[in-house]
């Protein structure tokens, strides 16, 4: 659910701001940026909408077994952290503390669904998609983490110096500038789900 669905849903985003850099010109046809926007549309609906994909996280990757595949993927994360933190480099250290904090916001998530599911479905499907794109964006983040070191080291080693800076720039800016949303997201799916199910059914 995670290659799918957080993949297609940033398919949404990329392809939108494909448009925007264009202006006008991105809007109507002549650049074609528009329709990589309409085709990518597509890609959250077919095969497993979003939200089924992530009440397939919810209900058979993680309540199932009580969050403990889940907290076994966060361990792995853990270790890139660790290799981060021992790597002394600014950008390591900026990416080692996204990371943590996406770590441990997704671990509060996991906690939330693994232990709420049966007591309190609603309040726990309610927030399945914030939580599928809370963990896309965690592992994202993580291999991204994971390319900086490698890049770094293979740097330090004379290899391919603007390549290795392009894959160290490129995971620094995902965490400073994305992967820095999963925070908030925790906040929305362990305390928001009162004003997801708040409305009577016939107010819609
Ligand atoms: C261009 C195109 C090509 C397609 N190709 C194929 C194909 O080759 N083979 C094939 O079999 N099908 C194909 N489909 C069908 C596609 O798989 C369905 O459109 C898709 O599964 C969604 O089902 P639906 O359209 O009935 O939407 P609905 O099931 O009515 O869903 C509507 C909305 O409600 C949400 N929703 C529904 N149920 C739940 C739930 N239980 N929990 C939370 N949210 C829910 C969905 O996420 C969605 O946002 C195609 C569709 C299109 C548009």
């Amino acid at each position: 659910p995670l290659v799918k669905g957080y993949s297609t849903e940033m398919s949404l985003e990329v392809t939108s701001l494909g448009v925007q850099v264009h202006g006008g010109m991105g809007f109507i046809e002549e650049t074609g940026a528009a329709q990589y926007y309409r085709d990518a549309k597509i890609l959250t609906i077919y095969e497993g909408t979003t939200a089924i994909q992530a009440n397939d996280l919810v209900g058979r990757k993680t309540a199932r077994d009580g969050g403990q595949t889940a907290k076994a993927i966060a361990a792995q994360v853990e270790k890139t952290e660790a290799e981060l933190a021992a790597s002394g480099s600014a950008d390591a250290q900026a990416v080692h503390k996204r990371l943590k904090a996406a770590r441990e916001a997704f671990l509060d998530v996991v906690d939330f669904v693994a232990g709420q599911t049966k007591a309190s479905p609603n309040a726990v499907f309610a927030g399945s998609v914030p939580y599928l794109m809370l963990a896309g964006n965690l592992v994202a983040g993580w291999q991204l983490a994971r390319s900086l070191l490698v890049a770094q080291a293979l740097a330090a080693k004379g290899e391919d110096a603007a390549f290795m800076n392009a894959k160290v720039t490129t995971a620094r800016f995902y965490a400073d500038h994305i992967l820095a949303k999963a925070p908030g997201l925790r906040d929305s799916i362990v305390e928001g789900a009162q004003s997801v199910t708040g409305l009577a059914l016939e107010a819609f």
